[in-house]
């Protein structure tokens, strides 16, 4: 039983023996997108969408494909995919769960969203990106946040959809946010938005430099994160985060700790590093909101490793 029907299956069971099955209004038109061994279910809910229901299943299907790139794979055999038409444009607050072995994501979609909206979209491939980890304690929600945080730029440019100058554009202009202010008690015990989003993405990030630096450039935190989710680690499973992290390390070498070590310093102490000298180093240099590369930078060889996917998944 996954952690949030721990929490929501007493009432929830309390609210079936009291009242009758309510019956849907109308079945929503059912399409399936298959990727590789994953069957993506798309229903997109009754409303009115002035784009096409081709539009709405290439744009699912592409950030499927980004997401794949990154895993090896769709990140669950199963998922489903709930597009909900609402009004105005653009893509409302989204959310992540699971329904027995299946994923389910649902996307707000708003009725005028156009074409080029769709092509810039980078909240559905965020969600899927949730797909490929267990289910977190709210606790520990920043290290899942931050993972999406960190993922979906990375796998969109992979895919080809976006520049590696708006990875470190974003990422320049974003970890500021996630770092602890003075009282912090580390990033299990924050509620800050920036904190859990861009706090977790600095999780990653120090991860994958360090995984880098100890294993020269050969291995990343994109081999843990293929680790944990080829072990069927993923939204659907009831694996601990805790074992999820060390099925990563395990990726990375047998007797190393790079994730679990991270992830006990930053979720209860408030770690600060020093970004400028990390962007110095790396060689990303931001003027004006615009990032260019300096590649003599001493680690300007473990940026263009961040780059790049492994042989096995490129194309
Ligand atoms: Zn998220």
């Amino acid at each position: 039983m996954n952690k949030h029907l721990r929490k929501y299956c007493g009432p929830l069971l309390a609210l079936l023996l009291t009242f009758p099955l309510p019956v849907a209004p109308q079945s929503p038109p059912v399409n399936e997108i298959i990727l590789g061994a994953s069957r993506i279910t798309v229903q997109i809910t009754p409303g009115h969408l002035a784009l096409p229901r081709s539009a709405v299943m290439q744009w699912i299907r592409r950030c499927a494909e980004a997401v794949s790139r990154y895993y090896g794979h769709f990140p669950t055999n199963r998922a489903t995919i709930r597009v909900m038409p609402t009004s105005g444009s653009g893509f409302g607050f989204a959310t992540t769960d699971s329904e027995g072995d299946r994923g389910v994501i649902v996307i707000p979609l708003g009725e005028n969203t156009t074409q080029r909206q769709l092509d810039n979209d980078w909240v559905l491939t965020h969600e899927m990106v949730h797909l490929a980890f267990p289910l977190v304690y709210p606790r520990d929600r920043w290290l899942v946040e931050g993972m999406a945080t960190y993922i979906e730029p990375l796998a969109r440019m992979k895919a080809g959809y976006i520049g590696r100058e708006r990875i470190w554009q974003d990422l320049v202009k974003g970890l500021p946010q996630g770092l602890p202010a003075a009282g912090d008690r580390g990033l299990n015990n924050t509620q800050d938005w920036g904190r859990i989003y861009w706090g977790g993405a600095l999780y990653c990030l120090m991860a994958d430099l360090e995984i880098r630096r100890m294993t020269a450039n050969k291995k990343g935190l994109q081999d843990a994160l293929q680790e944990i989710d080829s072990t069927d680690s993923d939204i659907t499973s009831d694996v601990e985060v805790i074992d999820a992290i060390r099925i990563g390390d395990g990726a990375i070498c047998s007797d190393c700790h790079f994730l679990e070590k991270l992830y006990e310093k930053m979720k209860d102490n408030p770690v600060k590093p020093d970004l400028d000298k990390l962007w110095k180093d790396l060689g990303v240099k931001s003027t004006n909101g615009k990032v260019t590369f300096d590649e003599s930078a001493p680690l300007a060889a473990t940026r263009r490793a961040i780059e790049r996917m492994p042989a096995a998944n490129a194309d």
